[in-house]
């Protein structure tokens, strides 16, 4: 009896097994389906420069409108991408587009753009990157490239000349989610870095004595080793501020916008104009 249970039992997982590995399939199909089928869009975000009070750029943030199933998010796909080997044209479907895209905004907007570390595997990616630029017609000054700490794990002479690399051209590197993966300081002295984005879960809660703390020794690092730091998830006015006092005024975050489509980025630029005013008359006012 209790045998035939558990192979019932085990049936059953076997079963649903089967159904997440099917589904899994389904979806790499249409993954790689949907680059030609053009199912990709770009979204873009606005990170601000609150001390010269003006939008400093926009990120790229890749969106999958899948027929069924609506906006599939990055973070599940971007994975998937990842292991059957498909980051590599939609990387350069991304960086083709964004290019474009920003060609034709005001010049002092920046464009960024989040790479993989997979990415790095192709001996071309600088080459590709500049190739992609120059089409689009976009000074490699205006383009941000994020690289998130899982970077390091990779080949490191690799990894380092192609940073090294994209800097030569004029292009600014920016390191993604800080504090959230393999983070060794080390790294930050031995590859080249322009800015820090401080992880979103570090700025939800700055009550935290401990997440303050964080924000803190990443300002005086940051400041050491010559650095721009950025707030990423900033989503109250109350978190604003405290950045502020810590001397964090590059921030991003859905208190000034979230990812919008490019066609909605004029309205965009007017709604943060007027946030910036608030924001100082605001303040203002408690001076
Ligand atoms: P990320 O680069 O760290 O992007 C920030 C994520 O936080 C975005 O999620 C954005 O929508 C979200 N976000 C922005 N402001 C706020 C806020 O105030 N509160 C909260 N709760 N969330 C906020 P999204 O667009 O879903 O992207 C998730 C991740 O997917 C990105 O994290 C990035 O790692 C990856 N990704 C997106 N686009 C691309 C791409 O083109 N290529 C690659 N390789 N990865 C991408
Ligand atoms: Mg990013
Ligand atoms: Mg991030
Ligand atoms: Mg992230």
């Amino acid at each position: 009896q209790a045998k035939r249970e558990g192979g019932n039992t085990s049936r059953f997982f076997e079963a649903e097994l089967d159904e997440k590995v099917q589904e899994r399939r389904r979806m790499e199909l249409d993954l790689r389906n949907a680059l030609h089928r053009g199912e990709f869009e770009l979204f873009y975000q606005p990170f601000i420069d609150t001390s010269a009070g003006a939008i400093a750029g926009f990120e790229a943030l890749l969106r999958w409108r899948h027929p069924q199933r609506g906006f599939v998010s990055p973070a599940e796909f971007v994975p998937i991408a990842e292991e059957v080997g498909l980051i590599d044209s939609i990387g350069a479907w991304v960086l083709e587009t964004a290019a474009t895209h920003a060609a034709g905004w005001p010049s002092d907007l920046k464009v960024a753009v989040n790479l993989s570390p997979l990415q790095f595997r192709k001996r071309t990616l600088v080459d590709d990157v500049a190739a992609a630029l120059e089409r689009a017609g976009l000074p490699p000054e205006r383009l941000e490239l994020e690289v998130t700490e899982s970077l390091f794990l990779m080949d490191t002479p690799a990894v380092r000349s192609a940073l090294e690399g994209f800097r030569a051209l004029g292009i600014q590197i920016s390191m993604d989610d800080f504090g959230t993966g393999y983070s060794s300081l080390s790294y930050l002295r031995r590859f080249p870095m322009d800015k820090i984005k401080i992880d979103q879960s570090f700025v939800r809660d700055l009550e935290d004595p401990g997440n303050l703390a964080i924000v803190r020794a990443v300002m005086g690092l940051s400041h050491a080793l010559n650095m721009t730091v950025l707030a990423e998830g900033v989503e109250t006015a109350e978190q604003l501020e405290m950045l502020r006092q810590e001397g964090c005024t590059a921030v991003q975050g859905y208190y000034f916008s979230p990812p919008r489509p490019v066609s909605e980025l004029p309205t965009v630029l007017f709604e943060i104009a007027a946030r910036l005013e608030e924001t100082n008359a605001a303040r203002g006012e408690m001076e």
